[in-house]
């Protein structure tokens, strides 16, 4: 295919202001997708983007479109995701690609996303074209949000798109905008091939698949390719194209985007952000990407021990498609053998857990996240600390630091004594508040992270009816008054509900807590008593009554299908609890301070 028809391109946008849907209608509106096919959100197709209705992987598919000059070009198109915790996704999509679609909602305008990816787009020297989209509704205000696009993003929103992605309104107009305005590839055919590794997954039937981007030359099955870190060389088995089915096709060529197949078997072996050369030439390998340090950690366990090797088969798997985020192997005396793991953020955990136990039939429980301390001791030693199972005795300290950043929050400005009042409960110091407009501000604060982690972000959306969006940037450690609060079960104390908290919280805490998890926790056939402590000291304690009856005596008389019905009930109810000593403790009483 001729290297100047090649466009590829982005769609980035803050979540929610329609880069899905637009996709949708671009597979429409070129063919790739028959109506009769056409599903909402296409792109999304793990089960859990579709139930969520966020996208949380980016998407490669290959379409042609024939412009009004007549000409035949091919797109690539990455739908990427919105959310914060999955900006290196993004990062990594836009690596790929000459030019941006930057869709902005008319009903809401610049958020905090929109200007991070827009950062991300011209970090990449993307051409960067913005849609204003969902102009059907009727709170649409087309001239305030191309307002917001010239004077928070300093883009000209003069030839600015308008579109609704929903109606199909405008897409016409965004075609004809990616074939003029967004650059095609460079590279060279000739030359001897370089390919970057942008994504890769495992596939059952083909081992790893290779998501990549052919900078110079030509990769086509039978070739013998090698990859430029590891220095290990492999014949390609299969080059296709997601169109927006999986394609096999003859070659992929200098500018095109498509996967290949190798026989890889390690999973380790095909690293995101790597180059991939003929095996004998000697070239220079691509930029790759930065590594990206994960902030919030948290242990996974399998909820039967005797799925441990399964979990570290399924987390070296899923880490491939998943760089960011980090393992490694943890012992608990209470939950066992298991994973301490890294994320990005606490949807990230969450989707990273439930990918375990949806896509390796997993039952896993994780603990409560906590994010990286710097602890100085008295011997001048420095430890880096992410494990509450870790901190070190109250007396060899000197020293805790924690890490603060700088959260940027876009608000319109009914919400702001609110917003303010929630930054200041968290112990935030103000550093900035903005106009964008008569009626957007931004407010910029320094906060400590673990704050954050917390439920400073359900907060944000509901103090602001949903209005506020968030950003941030890690700014380096402060010092913290940060002590380490233990839960004893009838006396016991349990590694894997022990946390960090700030001195002057760990009262309410500590009371909040053992309240919380009296609520969660069944009633055994035993008294139970939980308690919170700091060192020796108790500052907490709840008592569960015991149970007096067996359940089943309550259906005496002997109605058997009764009977099966209940013991089946108890058995579900099972399925999430991990004894500990006697004690059944379900998942939720792992994550209860996240509900304090
Ligand atoms: P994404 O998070 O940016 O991928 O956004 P989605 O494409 O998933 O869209 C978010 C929501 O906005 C969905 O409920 C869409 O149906 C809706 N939406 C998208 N485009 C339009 C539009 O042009 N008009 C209206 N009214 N709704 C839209
Ligand atoms: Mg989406």
């Amino acid at each position: 295919f001729p290297q100047e028809k090649i466009r590829n391109f982005s769609i980035i946008a803050h979540i929610d202001h329609g880069k899905s849907t637009l996709a949708d209608r671009i597979l429409e509106f070129t063919g790739a997708v028959s109506s009769r096919e056409m599903r909402d959100q296409y792109l999304d197709r793990l089960d859990l983007e579709r139930e969520r209705g966020i996208t949380i992987k980016a998407q490669a598919v290959r379409l042609y479109y024939q412009a009004e000059d007549g000409e035949v070009y091919q797109f690539n198109l990455i739908d990427t995701p919105g959310h914060v915790d999955f900006t290196y996704e993004v990062s990594r999509a836009l690596a790929a690609c000459e030019g941006a679609l930057l869709v902005v909602d008319a009903s809401q305008g610049v958020e905090a996303q929109t200007l991070a990816n827009v950062y991300l787009a011209l970090e990449n020297n993307l051409e960067i074209i913005p849609v204003i989209n969902k102009i059907d509704l009727p709170q649409a205000d087309v001239e305030k949000t191309k307002k917001e696009i010239e004077e928070v993003i300093g883009l000209s929103a003069e030839e600015a798109i308008l579109v609704s992605a929903k109606l199909g309104i405008g897409i016409k107009e965004v075609l004809e905008a990616i074939v003029k305005k967004i650059p095609s590839p460079g590279g060279f055919r000739e030359k001897p091939l370089r390919a970057l590794v942008f994504d890769s997954w495992y596939d059952p039937y083909l081992g790893v698949v290779v998501l990549i981007k052919v900078v110079d030359g030509k990769i086509y099955p039978g070739q013998k390719i090698r990859f430029y870190s590891t220095g290990k060389v492999y014949e390609v088995t299969k080059v296709g194209v997601f169109a927006p089915e999986a394609t096999s096709i003859d070659m992929l060529v200098a500018g095109e985007v498509g996967f290949i197949a190798a026989s890889i078997k390690e999973v380790r072996e095909a690293k995101i952000g790597d180059t991939i050369t003929e095996a004998q030439a000697q070239v220079a390998p691509l930029p790759g990407f930065k590594e990206q340090k994960p902030v919030v950690f948290a242990g996974i366990f399998p909820v039967d021990s005797d799925d441990f090797e399964d979990l570290k088969e399924a987390i070296e798997k899923l880490w491939l498609n998943d760089p960011a985020f980090s393992y490694e192997m943890e012992t608990s005396a209470a939950l066992g053998f298991g994973f301490r793991c890294g994320f990005q953020g606490l949807l990230h955990m969450e989707i990273v857990q439930e990918r375990l136990e949806r896509e390796y039939n997993l039952n896993l429980i994780s603990t409560s996240p906590s994010v990286k301390y710097k602890v100085r001791l008295k011997n001048g030693k420095e430890l880096e600390v992410e494990n509450p199972a870790k901190w070190p005795d109250p007396g060899l300290i000197e020293e805790v630091l924690e890490p603060y950043i700088r959260a940027e929050i876009y608000t319109p400005k009914e919400f702001l004594g609110q917003l303010i009042n929630l930054c200041e409960e968290k112990r935030g110091i103000q550093k900035e508040l903005k106009f964008l407009t008569p009626e957007r501000c931004v407010l910029v604060y320094e906060i400590s992270f673990s704050e954050v982690v917390l439920d400073f972000y359900d907060k944000l959306k509901s103090y602001s009816k949903g209005y506020a969006s968030l950003d941030y940037q890690f700014i380096g450690y402060k010092p913290g008054d940060l002590v380490k609060m233990d839960i004893l079960i009838n006396k016991q104390p349990v590694d894997a509900l022990s946390l960090i908290v700030h001195r002057d919280k760990a009262y309410y805490r500590g009371r909040e807590l053992a309240a919380k998890l009296k609520e969660v926790i069944p009633r055994q056939l035993f008294e139970v008593i939980i308690q919170a402590a700091i060192g020796s000291k108790i500052i907490a304690r709840e008592r569960i009554a015991p149970l007096r009856k067996d359940v089943l005596a309550k259906c005496y008389g002997g109605d058997v299908t009764r009977k099966k019905k209940l013991l089946e009930k108890q058995k579900e109810g099972k399925k999430r609890l991990k004894a500990i000593g006697q004690i059944e403790i379900p998942q939720e009483a792992f994550l209860a301070i996240l509900k304090i």
